[in-house]
């Protein structure tokens, strides 16, 4: 049965329209199984009204109310935890074994916003001995946000809670690949208790429904989750018309596999971060860089893993790796194949349809020895389970190549060596450093890239700064002399 979804304003799931159909498969079968209706313009600024008239009562609520809210948006999310991880396995390809986890996460993504909200507090200056100056922190409007579709109910509860927990209002669209998880999540959000409006939902296109939505003129910020070339489009499109924007963009992150690492800590680390989700993470650890005197030992171990990974359904508890999300994105992985073999790189293993997959958008994880960090499946994002090796010899060697990436999101680092640990960690220029963990996420911290992977900070302080606006007043102590003109 083909499923229709479109918009949801006004915490309604819009029924009817003339929007353009596009139709999506499921990644598993390639059987269109739903049909999405595309907002258009007019669709998209009745959410923006709807977010606006919603603004008022959100943003002037008690922030102990608004918590109470979110709390409760955390605890029925959790509730519904097995649905919306079947749903988004299904819809994705990700394998639910890794899925469920990330609906916890949905929901902790509220609480530890309440969390943060609830601490938010302003400056008192008295330097100036005859005046008081204090500053407020107020919420900043109506947000666009644009979710990508690798992992759509995860980053999508992040741009929702940052953006709410402070008093904001938001329209967000999801990626028109995978529309179906996040509507799901918004109604239960409703259910939760959520009122009309604070969060609306448009379906579409990026260069339809995403347009209409990041230039509407009443929106007041812009919090974008997805590609780098997407995100310099939408922040020229902002910075000219003065909005703010938070740009989480694209990885190509380095993991230096030290030789005092614990190798079998190194090997399961170094797997997951490139395989999980099925390679489709920005913070995926797509090129490896291992010392030279462990690099044949460790190269063949890894080989031996990734031709072991378990291919299957999504729905599957046994599966570690599912189909790529859609057709085109699989091909544009496979076609990464013929990039490495022009530009000198040897594929170890992987990239055959494996057997009995033949249908849907499965594919063989591949590992590549790179001829060097300047080929292309070193320097470009391919986003898929695609992992590339080099070798080192000294560390400043490893760091350089590291560092050498127009992008900068994470790192991860493999050693015994507190020297090295700390060396990497000062002079890896990345968002985040993982040393001896793969994708350790506190999300009290701040959570970004360096260059090309992004724009400012989520994270506590770093988030209540974006979504707030900071207000100065300032009141004499006693009566001050004031200079009078024209008496
Ligand atoms: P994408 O840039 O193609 O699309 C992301 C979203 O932007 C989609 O919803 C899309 O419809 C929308 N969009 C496209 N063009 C638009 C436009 N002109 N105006 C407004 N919206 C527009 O990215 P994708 O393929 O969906 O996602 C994969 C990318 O996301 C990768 O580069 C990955 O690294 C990145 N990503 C980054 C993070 C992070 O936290 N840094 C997390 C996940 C994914």
């Amino acid at each position: 049965m083909t499923v229709t979804v479109s918009s949801l304003i006004e915490g309604q799931r819009v029924a009817t329209g003339g929007g353009h159909l596009l139709p999506i498969a499921d990644p598993a079968t390639g059987e269109v199984t739903c049909e999405l209706r595309e907002a258009d313009a007019g669709e998209v600024d009745r959410a923006v009204l709807s977010a606006r008239a919603a603004f008022g009562n959100w943003s002037t609520m008690s922030t102990d109310r608004r918590n109470d809210i979110l709390y409760a948006i955390d605890q029925r999310l959790r509730a519904h935890g097995d649905e919306l991880a079947a749903l988004e396995a299904r819809t994705t390809g990700l394998p639910i074994a890794g899925v469920r986890p990330l609906i916890d996460r949905a929901g902790e993504n509220f609480r530890r916003f309440a969390e943060v909200a609830s601490t938010v507090a302003g400056e008192t200056y008295l330097q100036n001995a005859q005046f008081l100056t204090y500053t407020t922190r107020e919420p900043k409007g109506v947000a666009a946000l644009i979710a990508p579709w690798n992992a759509p109910l995860a980053l999508g509860s992040m741009r929702i809670a940052t953006c709410i927990a402070f008093g904001n209002t938001c329209v967000l669209k999801p990626s028109e690949y995978t529309p179906e998880s996040t509507l799901r999540m918004v109604e239960i959000m409703h259910e939760a208790g959520l009122p009309e409006g604070v969060v609306n939902v448009v379906n579409g296109r990026g260069s339809v429904t995403g347009e209409a939505l990041t230039s509407h003129p009443d929106i007041d910020m812009i919090g974008f989750t997805g590609g780098t070339e997407t995100g310099k489009r939408i922040m020229a499109a902002a910075g000219a018309r003065l909005k703010p924007a938070i740009m989480e963009l694209g990885g190509k992150s380095a993991a230096i596999v030290a030789p005092d690492a614990d190798i079998e800590r190194a090997l399961d680390g170094t797997l997951l971060a490139i395989y999980a989700s099925n390679g489709q993470q920005c913070l995926g650890g797509s090129r490896i860089i291992v010392h030279r005197s462990i690099a044949d030992r460790f190269i063949a171990a890894f080989v031996e893993r990734a031709r072991k990974i378990r291919i299957g359904n999504p729905l599957d508890t046994a599966t570690e790796m599912g189909p790529l999300a859609f057709a085109a994105h699989r091909d544009h992985v496979r076609g990464y194949l013929d990039v490495a073999r022009s530009d000198g790189a040897e594929i170890l293993c992987g990239g055959g349809i494996p057997a009995g997959f033949e249908q849907g958008w499965y594919m063989e994880p591949i590992v590549a020895m790179a001829p060097g960090n300047d080929a292309r499946i070193c320097q470009e994002e391919i986003f898929g389970p695609f992992a590339t090796f080099l070798v080192y010899s000294e560390l400043d060697e490893a760091i350089a190549i590291a560092n050498q990436s127009d992008f900068g999101l994470v790192s991860y680092v493999w050693t015994r060596d507190l020297a090295t640990a700390m060396t990497c960690s000062r002079k890896i220029r990345a968002g985040t450093i993982w040393i001896n963990t793969p994708m350790m996420r506190e999300l009290r911290a701040p959570f970004g890239g360096y260059r090309a992977s992004g724009v400012g900070r989520d994270g506590a302080q770093h988030s209540a700064d974006f979504f707030t606006e900071a207000k100065t007043t300032s009141i004499p102590l006693e009566d001050t002399a004031i200079r009078a003109l024209g008496r």
